[in-house]
């Protein structure tokens, strides 16, 4: 009986949401919970579970329905069993088409969890081109920075970890554009999914870092504090 309270945090490709999840998950109570961050985690390995998600993700692909949702699954269930007390997931990346979304709604059923609400971050097209195409990580903390716009102290090397900066295998042109197609054509739908049930709160996120923090943060917690949108605040 987890009666977990979660949020969707739906934008395209460099709308900032990880950027965002990484400042608003704790105090709001929630947890961070991005697939793509698992899949990245999961392709550490060398195992054929691993291969096959490396020849979707590197090509920008989306990783199949079903391998996407047991990877969520066992992480939302590591989270019942290591974090007993938590109030609920910060989903950044899933559900990304409506068949996904489908599977969510059944598996909260199922788990007598809800969704609290649906944040949309939106950005235009233009401007996430160039966010991405600067963007550099740290593989071992998962730091992001951006050459131009939020560069690291030291050139190539993580502020708050030393390691070495890379580039996102999937940041590449070719598969920046194919994400951004994706997302338009398979995500964007979502929003409407949501609207229906007067879950989406709109937030503009071509604004600076800490402005648009502030902004979900003030949305969330009125939300989150109503028992009748979230039962377990
Ligand atoms: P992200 O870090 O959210 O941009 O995700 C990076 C990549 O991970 C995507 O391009 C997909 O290959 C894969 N991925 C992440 N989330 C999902 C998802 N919900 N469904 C399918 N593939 C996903």
């Amino acid at each position: 009986m987890a009666g977990r309270c979660h949020v969707i945090l739906i934008g395209p490709q460099g709308s900032g949401k990880g950027t965002q999840a990484t400042r608003i998950a704790a105090p709001l109570g929630l947890v961070h919970v991005a697939t793509g961050d698992l899949f990245r985690q999961l392709m550490t390995r060398d195992d054929p579970l691993a291969r096959e998600v490396r020849s979707y993700y590197d090509r920008g692909e989306l990783v199949p329905d079903d391998v996407t949702l047991r990877v969520l699954l066992e992480r939302l269930d590591e989270l019942e069993r290591e974090l007993p007390s938590y109030r609920g997931a910060l989903l950044d990346g899933y559900p990304r088409n409506r068949a996904q979304a489908e599977a969510l709604d059944r598996v909260l059923r199922d788990r007598n969890d809800t969704i609290a609400a649906v944040v949309h971050l939106a950005v235009p097209r233009a401007v996430l081109i160039e966010r991405l195409s600067g963007r550099l990580i740290c593989p071992q903390c998962g730091a992001t920075y951006h050459r131009t716009f939020a560069p690291p102290r030291v050139e190539g090397q993580c502020d708050q970890c030393g390691a070495p900066l890379v580039q996102r295998s999937d940041d590449t042109p070719e598969a920046i554009a194919r994400r951004l197609d994706t997302y338009e054509q398979h995500t964007a739908p979502l929003l409407e999914y949501y609207r229906e049930r007067g879950l989406v709160i709109d937030i503009d996120g071509n604004r600076p870092i800490d402005e648009v923090t502030r902004t979900i943060v003030s949305a969330l917690e009125p939300v989150l504090a109503d028992p009748s949108r979230c039962r377990s605040s």
